[in-house]
């Protein structure tokens, strides 16, 4: 059986305009609740992506390109890393994007891809799972198309370990579609990451589903972050102690749902 269908708490939004000057590799750039990534594409072109907080949804839809233009501003890489590029395609957005699991099969059917289960696209995760699942599934239903019981039966376990798979991802991805402001504990996460010779390599390994994001953030990892944090000079520490508190409850809570089945 698949899990119930968990919204993420906070869709983000998006405008997706292609720059020519795509130089460099794929970056991403969060400063206080802004996100921005920028993508090389083929002929020289750079995907945009903006994810700001939903409730300048509105000031994105009377006025895409002056909001765009702003937001970009707010996030000082990101506009550096476009600096002299002129927009090539019109700005697209998205909004109510709310990520779920599907009941995803019954006597004789199983839908792949986001039919069944979606995520937040603030993780990139979506293409993914839905070739790597769609693929599983025609692997386990093949063999066994002519034989109902049987067919029904694979397709119920290919569900699950979907379910299995992907639920750790889902609960990372929600958390992070929060579009809360950086806190101290995160940027002390990412200068850490800076600083050690493999970089953000651990990081892009839960990007790229060679880690669980519980193998990145371990509670010996959370508690050295939380340690070094509270010793920055002029760090307001109890907000560094109630941030760790809310994602040691928001951890605990989501350490609940995984135990399930
Ligand atoms: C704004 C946004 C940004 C995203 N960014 C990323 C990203 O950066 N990286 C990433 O990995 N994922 C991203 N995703 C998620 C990714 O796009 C999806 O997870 C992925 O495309 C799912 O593939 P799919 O084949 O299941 O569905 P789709 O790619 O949606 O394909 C379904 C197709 O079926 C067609 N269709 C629907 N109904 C019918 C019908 N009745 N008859 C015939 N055809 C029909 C649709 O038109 C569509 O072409 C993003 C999603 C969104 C919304």
């Amino acid at each position: 059986m698949a899990g119930p269908a968990l919204e993420a708490t906070r869709p983000g939004r998006r405008s997706r305009p292609k720059q020519p000057g795509g130089c460099g590799p794929a970056a991403m750039w969060r400063t206080d609740r802004e996100l921005g990534t920028a993508f090389p594409c083929d002929g020289g072109l750079t995907l945009v992506l903006l994810m700001p907080p939903r409730e300048r949804a509105d000031a994105f839809r009377l006025d895409p390109e002056g909001e765009y233009d702003r937001t970009v501003t707010l996030m000082p890489g990101l506009a550096a890393r476009i600096a002299g590029c002129t927009r090539a395609t019109r700005i697209v957005q998205a909004t109510d994007l709310p990520s779920y699991f599907r009941h995803s099969t019954g006597p004789g059917w199983a839908p792949a891809g986001d039919a069944g289960h979606f995520k937040d696209p603030v993780t990139a995760q979506g293409i993914r799972d839905a070739l790597r699942f769609g693929r599983l599934l025609g692997e386990a239903a093949a063999p066994v198309l002519g034989n109902p019981e049987r067919l029904d039966a694979a397709t119920a376990s290919w569900e699950h370990r979907r379910d299995h798979e992907c639920r750790e991802t889902y609960h990372w991805t929600n958390t992070l579609a929060r579009s809360t402001a950086v806190t101290a504990l995160e940027e002390t996460l990412m200068r850490s990451m800076a600083a050690r010779p493999e970089g953000s390599r651990p990081l892009l390994d839960v990007y790229s589903r060679i880690r669980r994001p519980s193998q990145l953030l371990t509670p010996t990892a959370l508690a050295t972050l939380l340690a070094r944090t509270l010793t920055h000079p002029g760090v307001n520490r109890a907000a560094v102690l109630r941030t760790a508190l809310t994602e040691a409850r928001n951890q605990r809570t989501i350490r609940h749902d995984l135990r399930r089945r």
